[in-house]
């Protein structure tokens, strides 16, 4: 597999693949941007396309497109490779039948379950016209594969046709086997909404219920108004966002994020022009779902009912959002229960409301210092509310944030900044839970010697004159980082040119100047410094102590070591 792998480096552009995944924003001969992988509010992503390498300052993973691939989608390394080569247009035969079985199978059968979904809608007027009811336009039920399933055992039969395998079919969650043996769709009487992953492949379905198609009508129990394909190798509902794959760009660009209940949500806001939108189906938001956004954007917004139960479902997720420093802003529907339904009604609101959407905070704010609820007189209560909502501001991971809000509140309640304040320093809580960043790195801190070591080099890799002058002090670096100078290819060279992009690459030239022979002075100091401890070990060793030529040249070596040591400090 070995030439696969490098056909695959030589063809594929790491940092065009790891814009479909990250903003990437050039640092020198590099790239940096906000890691996919952890939340953070200051870029750890350095990319060396030269290199043909990424790594995270933050959190410490890294290493090449196939890795990122593994890590990201989830692949195992057969699946990522196949993954990797359809995107460079690179045939990958060396997967063994068994790898096809595991992987390569669940992607066609779910590829050609929704083309056949996608035949049958059209074929049926019922649903389509269900759909066209609901304000979805032909072109977006065409953009985004919208199908649906008649079900009985239509599926299987035509896939079976197609000469798939019965056990495949069911491993992919199309099919079940029932009580008398037979196998049947999973899907029946649904309009079928294909889930796709973030390279746009289908991965997944969501069925909603068709409510007057017959074989709804007929059935003895009570079905799910939503139906969703299980988990399976290439499913993680927790990871999986409806919509992402078309959105991302719009989202990354916007910097903000549009997050809708279900698919006909999404669909609708898509078709009115909005199209910075993903939808959560089947689960909650999860925490990676907001580690996925984190990469693309800095804002939510949600919509949540006008009424006591929107309000307590707004501050149970506010924690959520803010625990990965996103701002929230919240959508105001007016009497309109979801954004579909706002849509149908008026698409120019619809768009009107996104626009003008208030921060959540702003909006919680107004709420509790409305007159009939922040009642006058009544301190009992107007202490509840305050701590309350402080609780609320201490989740914001942002101090500049928390501060802008403890304002507001003083200019709502009429209550002193520095009460609030002095109130907000009691509650305590787990403000600012950054996670702590672990440094992975193949090259070990020995001791201070290497941690200066790897810096310098680091340093030095950002500009060949730092090179050509730091191989004079060579003698002075451990071994590791004296070869790195001369061969850029050596064991930990790629990973210290990472971190010096990271860590140098956005100082001006005087600062990287000086902070170069900043580095090389405490070099030269810490090994001074080395020097003297074993001169002064050497003085009050016997040997020495019975000769007192030795004693006079080590005293000599002495003061010549204080005296550089006294020029380095000039
Ligand atoms: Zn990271």
């Amino acid at each position: 597999m070995a030439k696969e792998v490098d056909l695959i480096k030589e063809k594929l552009n790491l940092v065009d693949f790891l814009r479909s995944y990250v903003t990437l924003l050039p640092a020198g001969k590099n790239f940096k941007g906000l890691c996919p992988f952890h939340s953070e509010k200051t870029p750890s992503f350095i990319v060396s396309p030269d290199r043909g390498m990424w790594h995270c300052f933050g959190c410490g993973l890294g290493g090449d497109v196939i890795k990122f691939a593994m890590l990201y989608e989830h692949l195992e390394f057969p699946e990522a490779l196949r993954f990797l080569g359809e995107k460079a247009g690179i045939p990958i035969q060396t997967l063994s039948p068994a790898q096809q079985r595991e992987f390569g199978i669940l992607y066609d059968l779910q590829d050609a379950a929704r083309t056949f979904y996608k035949e049958a809608l059209y074929k049926n007027p019922d649903a389509l016209g269900y759909l066209k009811s609901r304000g979805l336009a032909e072109e977006t039920m065409d953009e985004f594969d919208v199908g649906y399933a008649a079900g009985g055992e239509t599926l299987v039969l035509h896939l079976l046709h197609q000469g798939f395998d019965v056990a495949d079919i069911v491993r992919a969650g199309l099919a079940l086997k029932n009580v008398r043996g037979l196998y049947r769709d999973k899907f029946s009487g649904r309009v079928m909404f294909p889930i796709q992953n973030q390279v746009s492949k289908t991965v997944a379905f969501t069925g909603r219920l068709l409510p007057d198609d017959p074989s709804v009508k007929n059935a003895t129990v009570e079905l799910p108004k939503y139906l969703n394909s299980p988990e399976t190798p290439i499913f993680n509902k927790s990871r999986v966002l409806y919509g992402l794959g078309k959105t991302k760009q719009a989202i990354a660009e916007t910097r903000a994020v549009l997050i809708v209940e279900g698919q006909m949500d999404f669909l609708m806001a898509w078709q009115t022009g909005v199209k910075n939108v993903v939808a959560v189906s089947g689960t909650g938001l999860t925490p990676q779902h907001l580690e996925r956004l984190r990469g693309l954007a800095d804002t939510v917004l949600v919509s949540f009912d006008n009424d006591e139960a929107g309000l307590r479902a707004l501050e149970r997720s506010l924690a959520n959002f803010h625990s990965f420093d996103f701002h929230v802003k919240v959508i105001g529907l007016g009497e309109f229960k979801d954004p579909a339904d706002a849509v149908l009604a008026d698409p120019t609101f619809f768009k009107q409301a996104v626009e003008w959407a208030k921060p959540a905070m702003k909006h919680i704010m107004s709420v509790y210092f409305a007159p009939k609820v922040w009642k006058e007189g009544d301190i009992p209560l107007q202490k509840r509310i305050l701590r309350h909502l402080l609780g609320e501001v201490r989740t914001l991971r942002s101090a500049v944030e928390q501060n802008i809000w403890i304002k507001e509140m003083a200019k709502l309640s009429g209550i002193s900044e520095n009460a609030l304040n002095e109130e907000f320093a009691e509650i305590g809580g787990e403000g600012g839970t950054a996670a702590a960043g672990a440094e992975a790195s193949v090259l070990p801190d020995l001791d201070r010697t290497s941690a200066v070591a790897k810096r310098l080099v680091a340093l030095a890799l950002t500009n060949p004159e730092f090179l050509v002058k730091l191989r004079e002090y060579k003698t002075l670096l451990p071994e590791i980082y004296a070869l790195i100078l001369d061969d850029p290819k050596a064991e930990g060279a790629a990973f210290l040119e990472l971190q010096g992009s990271y860590e140098f690459g956005e100082l001006d030239p005087d600062k990287r100047q000086k902070e170069f022979g900043d580095l090389i002075r405490r070099l030269q100091s810490i090994n001074f410094k080395k020097e003297l401890a074993g001169v002064k070990k050497e003085l009050r060793s016997p040997e020495t102590r019975g000769s007192d030529t030795e004693t006079n040249r080590l005293l000599n070596r002495f003061s010549e070591i204080t005296k550089k040591m006294n020029d380095l400090n000039q």
